[in-house]
């Protein structure tokens, strides 16, 4: 099935304990359209980028079967740029500089190529232009998943409970969930959040793994406790991609079959952290992700008389 992923394409300059980067490509649609790539090949991609952006990661989107082009190019303009440093727990980040540039004045447009979309992704991003993203689209995909971050919830609260309510599956971290609840319990949290319309909640909890929850199950997911971590950036949207990849490959949404789907979401994204940026994501093979999966499944699964 095909799948569009809306959100931001971007420079990011990361520094963690383990060292620093210049201006690498990162942006959550960029993580979320590679890591589904692995599972469906009909990709697409609504973004805008500036004359910067480099030709190279266009074709590496293209090797990767990610249509571009929903990607906007403005030639005169800058790239969005994000920059963050982590601290010593890698849990926890402060955003260093935001430099909206091309995505300050970002309307999305639907190429009619994409007008037959099944799964939508509405990547991190201003949650009215989430909305409007959605709006374009004549047929209402099958399934739309929202991420959003503490951003939104703090200075465009009612834009995002407007789309929050038109979408079936919304994926924040436990912090975030918190804040737009009000509720520290997770489970009252999340019975808050769907009660605005979503039928399938993810909490994310960092190293600590993600909940699942559709109408009124809840799975727990683990984190394959790694070694080490190199650099969290984009986890959370690798994460969503292999889930929302998954789906849109199997075509179903039954609760048994999102199950599966998040621990290949998990196991994306125990690859992202390993490396700088998309690094590790670029070149996976089929067998390693089926080993990784392996590894969740050994981690998990127990018996009982
Ligand atoms: P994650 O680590 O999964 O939260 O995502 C990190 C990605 O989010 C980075 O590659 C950034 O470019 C992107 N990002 C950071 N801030 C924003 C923002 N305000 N809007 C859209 N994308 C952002």
């Amino acid at each position: 099935m095909s799948l569009l992923t809306v959100g931001s394409v971007a420079f990011d300059a990361i520094e963690t304990p383990f060292g620093k980067t210049d201006k690498i490509v990162g942006g959550a649609a960029t993580y979320i359209a590679l890591s589904a790539s692995y599972f469906t090949q009909k990709n697409r991609m609504v973004a805008v980028v500036g004359g910067d952006f480099p030709q190279a990661m266009i074709e590496t989107f293209h090797n990767h079967n990610i249509n571009t082009e929903g990607l906007e190019i403005v030639k005169e303009g800058k790239t969005f740029f994000w920059s963050g440093r982590y601290h010593a727990d890698m849990n926890s980040r402060d955003t260093l500089d935001t430099q909206l540039n091309v995505f300050e004045h970002f309307d999305p447009t639907i190429p009619e190529s994409y007008q037959d979309t099944h799964y939508l992704m509405l990547g991190n991003m201003i949650p009215a232009l989430q909305a409007k993203t959605l709006s374009l689209l004549t047929n209402r995909p099958k399934f739309v998943m929202l991420d959003t971050m503490n951003l939104w919830i703090d200075i465009a609260l009612d834009d995002l409970k407007d789309i929050i309510s038109k979408v079936d599956c919304v994926t924040i971290n436990d912090e975030e969930a918190r804040m737009l609840t009000g509720e520290y319990s997770l489970r009252k949290a999340a019975r808050k959040v769907m009660e605005m319309g979503p039928s399938t909640l993810i909490i994310k909890k960092g190293e600590h793994g993600a909940l699942l929850f559709k109408d009124d199950r809840i799975f727990f997911c683990p984190a394959l406790p790694l070694e080490d971590v190199f650099d969290p950036t984009g986890a959370g949207d690798t994460f969503a991609g292999g889930f929302i990849g998954y789906l849109a490959k199997t075509d179903d949404l039954s609760f048994e079959n999102m199950k599966r789907a998040i621990i290949y979401g998990s196991a994306m994204a125990s690859f992202c952290v390993e490396k700088f940026g998309t690094e590790r994501i670029l070149n996976l093979t089929e067998t390693e992700i089926d080993n990784r999966v392996m590894e969740f499944v050994q981690l998990a699964s127990f018996e009982i008389n």
